[in-house]
């Protein structure tokens, strides 16, 4: 003997019948088969109640709807010659509930136990159906029982205790051979009034045939391939469990799985008898058995949450060693009937903290009042403390116990995802870690922790990328070249999820189309830095990280307000770096304390690893005792090229041209962009200094310095040729190249003009190339030397990129 269970979804229109009705004829042995009501009728029953007795005429809207959906499925189920008996038996139903209704309605009032009996319909109707579409379809004999008649409880109209005993024997009488067909949820109690076994109820109704049949299986089907390690509608890459224990499953159940209703478990553990979670739409699929065997393969086997929670905090001195405080509180709570999902507890019993169910906070919150009047009105405790739009996350396994670090790693992953932990309990049993964390962070705190727990370590980086000039629009190509290797080398998934430019910008969750980015940038939003900040914390992704690929002090104004929203920051823009000293310690301090990487490899030298390597010698316990560098790209690229025959000012242009100086070539040109390049290198080497610090030595002429715009600048290059002709004759004539050197000891920095001669190792740097020699207390006769490309779209784009490769390996 089976028991098989369809639930709303699996009976939820005509197609589902059929589907369910064939699941049945395959079937060889006796079966029990329980339905639920079509998909939302009891909801829909529900609000109809809720409207009649609240004097809302929409009451006969709601009636309609329910009405029409089973007629829809009756029509499509059954043809004409069959339809107009099981139509006028339905109807008769209908009327019941139009009529009860209308009561209601007139009465203004909706008691337990009338709403027990208007939802007990929807099942009533249900299962009707499918019997009268078995038999006709496929010629099955079967039989149609009374589940008021055979499920007894007591007490409560909407959730009743069952009278085992009684239920058992009734049902075991009931059953015989061949195919039996039952209304879920519904029963009856001593005076024979229809109640319930509480929303979801069917599974347990199925749960309790089983355990009277001494059935092989409980078969539950669904709209699910079984138990999945998390809630399938809410992590896509949650997968169903093959094995689960009956606690483990009790326990996500407990904590939200609404795959399968919490008191199911109970009656069907007992006799060991095994519940598969099946699909009605993928029969032969993938499913999860629940038994008593012992699940070794997983250390965590599945992660639920619970929506709508109120965590309440009774504090104050005199709760201090007073004994039978809980107790009482308790007390309180259960004559209440509110049930306690969460509860902690200061070893310095100065404060209890439990979570309940936000809809019942106010008669909580009432009665805590009442019970604790006396001590209230004394001061020895605090005010009730209430905080509600909260969830609750928990990670459930039996083999927790026996491993260590699984809370770290949960903490942690939480942490890293600026998701806050409000709370947190541990089961006795060890089977279950439960955080609370607030509603919003649910759809991301379930995908980082089934990442970390459940995923092969494939990490999900969220890139919002601002600026597309030549470095970000050879970054996007670079990504969208390597996207298949990141992913099938290094399990890491690179999502651009938003792009911007100075005028617009542009979001797709599910990761912009690379080949297609500028046309979908036109048709963005206006671009705002705040707005763009804005739409990244609206979408709350794991793993954030924005990068700055302009030259633009306005974006870099903002880093402050990304890394307080922890949110990871690349850049090759310099001007935050250079900026005030304390501006930039601040930054550094803010990636600290909010745990958002701050990284700009590409300030210096562009794709070369010098910061790095700078900042892994300190680490080390490196001491810097001289830097020497060339660090302009660009004006080594002018200065190596010229030679006096092409003009200087030409050189200028065609330097620019290729994109190797910035769009105003006076930055370059004037030294700010070496000096700001050797200050961040200082700082980075412990000294706390000031760009004004830094000597200069200007190797243009007194009419360049003043120019007021680019064109009036070149021109004057262009008047001045005699000037850099001298410069160059008289390096040539020593055998000596010109380069801009600078320079950082202990004693500050400086950059000049130099002519470098044939020994110095500087005189061999060719086109574009950087070059850095540290000298340090460990490489004190040989420089550590850095040397190659240190400007270029290309090579400024791989050093953005190798930034966000090691903030993923982070
Ligand atoms: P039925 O109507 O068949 O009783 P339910 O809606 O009660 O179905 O339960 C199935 C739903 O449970 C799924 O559609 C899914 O959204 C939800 N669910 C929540 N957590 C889990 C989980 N861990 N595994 C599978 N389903 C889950
Ligand atoms: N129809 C009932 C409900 O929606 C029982 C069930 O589906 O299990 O709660
Ligand atoms: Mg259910």
């Amino acid at each position: 003997m089976k028991v098989l269970k369809f639930g709303g979804t699996s009976v939820g229109s005509a197609k589902a019948f059929q589907l369910v009705a064939k699941i049945v004829q395959q079937q060889k042995e006796d079966v029990c088969v329980v339905v639920s009501a079509m998909g939302g009728v009891t909801n829909l029953l529900i609000q109809a109640g809720e409207q009649a007795k609240n004097k809302d005429e929409k009451y006969v809207d709601t009636f309609l709807l329910i009405k029409q959906k089973h007629i829809d499925a009756i029509n499509a189920l059954f043809a004409w010659e069959n339809r107009t008996a099981i139509l006028s038996e339905i109807i008769v139903r209908l009327n019941e509930i139009n009529s009860f209704l209308e009561g209601i309605y007139l009465l203004g009032d909706l008691s337990e136990k009338s709403l027990a009996r208007l939802s007990s319909f929807g099942e009533l109707l249900s299962s009707y159906i499918l019997s009268e579409y078995l038999k006709i379809a496929y010629n099955k004999d079967v039989s149609l029982l009374d589940a008021t008649a055979l499920i007894k409880v007591e007490g409560n109209y909407l959730g009743a205790k069952l009278n085992q005993n009684l239920s058992y024997k009734n049902i075991k009488k009931a059953i015989k051979t061949g195919v039996h067909i039952m209304p879920g949820f519904i029963c009856s109690n001593e005076a024979n009034e229809i109640c319930t076994l509480g929303r979801g109820g069917s599974d347990y109704t199925a749960a309790i045939i089983a355990a009277a049949c001494s059935a092989k299986v409980l078969e539950i089907w669904t709209d699910v391939s079984g138990m999945y390690t998390t809630n399938p509608k809410l992590v896509s890459s949650a997968f169903p469990i093959k094995h689960i224990s009956y606690q483990e499953a009790m326990e996500l159940s407990h904590f939200g799985a609404k795959v399968i209703y919490p008191p199911t478990i109970q009656p069907v553990l007992d006799l060991k008898i095994p519940i598969l979670i099946k699909n009605t739409f993928d029969a032969s699929g993938a499913f999860t058995e629940i038994s008593h065997k012992v699940n070794n393969q997983s250390v965590v086997s599945g992660i639920s949450h619970i929506e709508g929670i109120a965590l309440l905090t009774l504090e104050g001195a005199g709760m201090v060693g007073v004994p039978g405080f809980s107790m009482r509180l308790f007390k309180t709570l259960a004559e209440q009937k509110i049930n306690v999902i969460f509860i902690t507890q200061a070893s310095s019993e100065h404060s209890i903290c439990f979570g309940i169910l936000q809809e019942e906070t106010a008669k909580a919150q009432k009665s805590i009042e009442e019970e604790f009047a006396y001590e209230l009105s004394l001061g020895k405790i605090n005010p009730l403390i209430l905080e509600n739009d909260l969830a609750i996350v928990a990670l459930v396994g039996d083999n927790m116990k026996n491993h260590q670090g699984i809370s770290g790693k949960m903490f942690n992953t939480l942490g890293k995802n600026n998701i806050n932990i409000r709370a947190i309990a541990q089961g006795a049993s060890e089977r279950n870690i439960s955080t609370v964390i607030h509603k919003k962070h649910i759809s991301k705190a379930l995908n980082v922790l089934h990442e970390a727990f459940f995923e092969d370590h494939r990490t999900q980086l969220n890139v919002f990328v601002i600026g597309v000039g030549n470095v970000g629009a050879k970054l996007l190509n670079q990504f969208e070249q390597q996207k298949e290797y990141l992913s099938k080398s290094m399990h890491l998934n690179l999502n651009v999820v938003g792009l911007a430019n100075s005028k617009t910008m542009f979001f797709d969750e599910e990761s912009i189309n690379l080949t297609n980015w500028e046309k979908l940038l036109k048709q963005g939003k206006d671009f705002d830095v705040k707005r763009f900040l804005s739409e990244i914390k609206k979408r709350n992704l794991p793993n954030s990280i924005v990068v700055d690929n302009t030259a633009s002090e306005q974006i870099s104004d903002a880093y402050a307000l990304f890394l307080k929203e922890s949110i990871a920051l690349i850049t090759c823009n310099k001007i935050a770096c250079s900026s005030s000293l304390h501006n930039y310690q601040y930054l550094k301090t803010l990636a600290r304390k909010y745990n958002a990487p701050f990284l700009y490899e590409t300030n210096v030298g562009a794709g070369l690893p010098i910061i790095n390597t700078l900042q892994n010698l300190i680490a080390s316990g490196d001491k810097i005792i001289e830097i020497q560098a060339v660090l302009s790209g660009s004006l080594n690229f002018i200065f190596n090229n010229y030679n006096a025959t092409t003009s200087f000012a030409q050189i200028v242009e065609e330097a620019g041209k290729q994109g190797y100086t910035e769009p105003d070539p006076r930055i370059d040109l004037s030294g700010v962009d070496v000096m700001r390049k050797i200050l961040i290198l200082a700082r980075e080497s412990g000294a706390s200094i000031e760009m004004d610090d830094i000597k200069s030595v200007s190797f243009l002429p007194e009419k360049a310095l003043k120019s007021k715009s680019v064109a009036d600048f070149m021109q004057t290059l262009q008047e001045d040729e005699v000037y850099f002709k001298n410069l160059y004759t008289k390096a040539v004539n020593k055998n000596a190249q010109l380069k801009v050197v600078a320079k950082y000891t202990e004693k500050g920095a400086q950059l000049a003009l130099e002519e470098i001669l044939p020994e110095n190792p500087f005189y061999n740097l060719k086109g574009k190339d950087n070059m850095v020699l540290f000298y340090t207390e460990r490489y004190k006769e040989q420089p550590l030397v850095i040397k190659g490309a240190g400007a270029g779209a290309d090579v400024t784009a791989s050093g953005i990129f190798a930034d966000i490769i090691k903030l993923a390996n982070q």
